[in-house]
């Protein structure tokens, strides 16, 4: 295979192989944008660097043929000793991971070659400040020296100095002392051989795909492990070889909310990561203006040409060298959720992409995003200053200045704010750990902000009025005030405020909208429209899993179009578990009969309430489910309570708790999700279905438009339904009602025989909780804190089955029970209700296979609405 790519060769859809960054390289150059010469090598190359440990046959004369291309072309060798070309060394991965993996620039300085730049270029201190940088970075990420040898170097020669403020004899003895760090930890000389350099930083670049925080990246972006990155090689332009030079990224719109205007940061006279890092604060790009009107121009053509071309909001890095203007990297730019509808809608208006490509264009995770809800009224709290608003949400939690104690922290369920004076990418375990993030340096571009928008996490960033100690684990605010480690802050992401202490919070508009309010601003008219068309895309019908009135009539608001599961046990909780003892301990048929008479008046009230709330549209109302000791008290406080009476008084325990305790011992199972429960209890328990098929029967009558299904919970076999279907039909006949009967798949059996099943069923719906149990043989409440991290961290599975359905097993199942269901009965009702029912790769994976429904909680049905309309496009 070819391994390296010129940028002339490639194109922005070849990404899987040249990365995001090589790809849209390649693109910028073929559209005639100004782009600094270079190649590719692919992942390709590292994939199978990572698993051979090491380079592909033909890799080394491939960049050996580029490179002299390269040089030919710019009429310079690597490293030449009177007129140095150099070289950047920069990752790029098909998914962009901002900061997670490593670069090198002014690759080919060394003794020789550093004396021809400065002659070249005038410029001593310019030639002196990319030799340091190189040692320093390379020393970093090439040699994995640690960091800080030389920023603490760097400190002590600036003292109270900016680092431009060094001259070019401060930077040459920079270099002598960051020599002396490399021969000291690696034992060896910094390599002075160019080619050398190159090689070891493509290795370099290679390695970090495995580094923790990438690995930890991945899992949290959901980015499969075994893609590997591409590795850039660039001819070296130079932000830092003056004041009419400089370096600055830039986004093509608002990416938080859309707006259209000028949006980045500039840096003059840096270099690549200084702005990103945050080393120094960055002026907004407005003042390019002033500072180089013509470049300034230049930039907003390009930005103006990249959107169309893209037809999408851009994100760019662009270097001036000395007035020059050059484009090093651009893509499809990360942004706020609230920016995704604004820019979808606002992309439709402007004719460069249609409804169905908008609706591409947002996810369900962002609008679950967008109901999130904000501050209320802050009147009661302090605000200690305002910072930029990096990122939107609402955030409080206690204050913590390191990712580890904000890792330790949350492992105890606090919730945490991590401040930094800036984020770099080993916080990232404390940023995934943290509620929010509070930075007091560094732009709306920084780390910080940039990794908190792709995460949606509320972010408030460059608050530069807060002094940060994180030795001293503590900030201080303007006016003295000190918050120390622990002490509870809140921060806006939306406004930019940090508040002293927890601010409480409150509906978010687009939550509102979602409960009938009108569509006023720019946001919510932009997720109504495409509300509106998702739901005229999908195939798929939206119910709700709810059992009560109110989470009914909710999300009937919400948009559901009928109940996909009402849980009758939660009816039997609260006072009225003593009327499900008195079932329990019930000796004879007429106390049994006692014991659900009482309860069967209460059911219908339960019954008629929900009907009424959901009027016309269907209802499906699962008979009980859950082993009957959920019911009863715990075996060890009835125990002792039974003990303790009978100590203080002889035999006089009572006796209602000593006949309690007996059943408690005997309804006791060692295994109860696997036991007495589900259609079982109704085989078992004589009247108790009956009952509740009667109560069914009673309000479905008495509410005008009532639309009952019966479910039966956790069939395995078609005769276990066939008992209880002649039961139910005959209380039905007799009270004149119809109403569907059906059962839930969630034994692995139940989907193995559904042909069979099918013929007692006029409905399945999928439980796909227990069937994920069941197949897996996983404990759905002990196993996900048990080790699901630890299987996460093997790659056993990309993500918990229990959150997104496991396509090839518990999904085969579902197939199966899908085709030889409605091979028995072609009209057979097919849904699904377990948790999965609001999960967006699950709604996708339902539609696919034919179901007619999705059901889930009413706060996740506007997300499961739009994501039946995206998987229908
Ligand atoms: C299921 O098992 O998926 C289901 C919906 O039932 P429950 O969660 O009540 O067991
Ligand atoms: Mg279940």
């Amino acid at each position: 295979p070819k391994y390296v790519y010129d940028f002339t060769e490639g194109n922005k859809d070849l990404k899987d192989l040249l990365g995001g960054k090589g790809a849209n390289l390649a693109e910028m150059t073929n559209i005639g944008l100004p782009v600094p010469p270079g190649f590719t090598i692919t992942t390709e190359a590292c994939r199978h660097y990572l698993s051979h440990g090491g380079m592909p046959d033909g890799l080394e004369g491939e960049i050996g043929e580029h490179l002299a291309a390269l040089e030919a072309r710019m009429g310079k060798r690597l490293g030449q000793a009177d007129d140095p070309l150099l070289v950047s060394v920069r990752s790029g991965a098909k998914f962009s991971m901002p900061g997670m993996m490593e670069t090198v620039l002014n690759i080919g300085l060394n003794d020789d070659s550093v004396l021809g730049l400065a002659k070249q270029s005038g410029n001593d201190r310019f030639a002196w400040d990319s030799y340091r940088r190189l040692i320093q970075m390379f020393g970093k990420t090439v040699l994995g020296i640690d960091g800080e040898l030389f920023e603490d170097a760097m400190d002590a020669l600036k003292g109270e100095r900016d680092d431009t403020d060094l001259d070019a004899a401060d930077l040459q003895r920079l270099v002598e002392t960051f020599k002396g760090i490399v021969r000291e930890r690696t034992g060896r000389d910094f390599p002075a051989d160019p080619r050398e350099q190159m090689d070891l930083a493509v290795r370099a670049v290679f390695d970090s795909w495995n580094a923790p925080r990438a690995i930890l990246y991945r899992r949290q972006e959901r980015i499969p492990a075994d893609l590997g990155t591409a590795v850039n090689v660039v001819a070296m332009v130079f932000g830092n070889m003056g004041p009419d030079s400089g370096t600055g990224v830039a986004f093509t719109r608002d990416p938080g909310s859309g707006r259209q205007g000028v949006y980045g940061d500039y840096l003059r006279n840096a270099q690549g990561e200084d702005v990103v890092a945050g080393i120094r604060n960055t002026v907004p790009l407005q003042e390019l203006e002033t500072i180089n009107p013509e470049a300034y121009r230049e930039l907003l053509d390009i930005m103006a040409t990249l959107e169309r071309h893209y037809r999408d909001l851009c994100d760019i890095e662009f270097t001036i060298e000395r007035g020059k203007l050059w484009m090093l990297q651009t893509r499809v730019g990360k942004r706020t959720a609230a920016a995704a509808f604004c820019i979808a809608t606002q992309l439709v208006d402007e004719g460069l992409i249609d409804m169905d490509e908008a609706l591409t264009r947002v996810t369900g995770d962002q609008l679950a995003q967008l109901m999130f809800p904000r501050f209320a009224a802050t009147a009661g709290n302090r605000r200690l200053t305002t910072g930029m608003n990096a990122s939107p949400g609402a955030a409080a939690g206690r204050a913590v200045f390191s990712s580890e104690r904000a890792v330790e922290l949350a492992g105890q369920g606090e919730a945490v704010i991590l401040v930094r004076r800036e984020t770099n990418p080993d916080d990232l375990a404390g940023m995934i750990a943290a509620h929010g993030v509070l930075t007091s340096r560094g732009g709306k571009t920084s780390h910080a902000a940039v990794v908190a928008r792709g995460m949606g996490k509320t972010c408030v960033c460059g608050a530069e009025e807060l002094e940060v100690d994180p030795h001293a684990r503590r900030f201080t605010a303007p006016g003295g005030i000190v918050v120390n480690e622990g002490d509870v802050i809140s921060i806006d992401g939306g406004t930019g405020a940090v508040y002293l202490g927890e601010v409480p919070v409150t509906a978010s508009p687009v939550a509102r909208y979602f409960e009938g309010e009108p569509a006023e601003d720019e946001l919510v008219r932009a997720v109504d429209r495409i509300m509106t068309h998702a739901d005229s895309a999908r195939r798929l019908a939206v119910r709700a899993n709810a059992d009560t009135p109110e989470d009914a009539a909710r999300a009937r608001r919400y948009g559901a179009q009928g109940i996909g599961l009402c849980r009758t046990e939660h009816m039997f909780l609260g006072e009225r578990r003593r009327l499900v003892e008195d079932l329990i301990l019930a000796t004879t048929p007429e106390e049994r009969q006692a014991a659900l008479d009482a309860l069967e008046p209460l059911q219908t009230g339960d019954f008629t309430g929900i009907f009424t709330a959901m009027r016309g549209l269907p209802v499906t109302i699962r008979l009980i489910d859950p082993p009957l000791h959920e019911f009863l008290p715990d075996l060890t406080d009835l125990a002792v309570k039974v003990a303790l009476a009978e100590e203080r008084a002889g035999e006089g325990a009572d006796d209602r708790d000593r006949r309690l305790l007996d059943a408690v011992k005997r309804l006791h199972e060692q295994n109860p999700m696997l036991g007495l429960r589900g259609v079982r209890l109704g085989l078992t328990i004589p009247g108790l279905f009956a009952m509740q098929v009667r109560a069914i029967a009673t309000a479905a009558r008495r509410v005008e438009d009532a639309r009952a299904e019966i479910m039966i919970p956790l069939v395995g076999a078609v005769q276990e339904l066939e008992i209880v279907r002649e039961e139910a039909e005959g209380i039905l006949a007799e009270a004149g009602v119809e109403a569907a009967i059906g059962t839930m798949i969630e034994v692995p059996r139940a989907a193995l025989t559904a042909g069979q099943i099918a013929e007692a069923a006029e409905f399945f719906s999928f439980g796909t909780n227990d069937l994920t149990q069941m197949t897996w043989g996983f404990s759905r409440d002990d196993v996900e804190s048990a080790f699901f991290g630890r299987y996460l961290d093997l790659g056993v599975f990309g993500v918990s089955p229990f959150e997104s359905v496991d396509r090839e097993g518990v999904g085969r199942l579902m197939r199966i029970a899908v085709e030889e269901g409605r091979r028995t009965r072609p009209d057979l009702k097919l849904g699904i209700c377990g948790e999965h029912g609001g999960d967006p790769d699950s709604v996708h994976f339902c539609h696919e296979i034919g179901l007619d429904y999705v059901s889930c909680s009413p706060f996740r049905i506007p997300v499961a609405r739009l994501e039946a309309g995206r998987a229908a496009l």
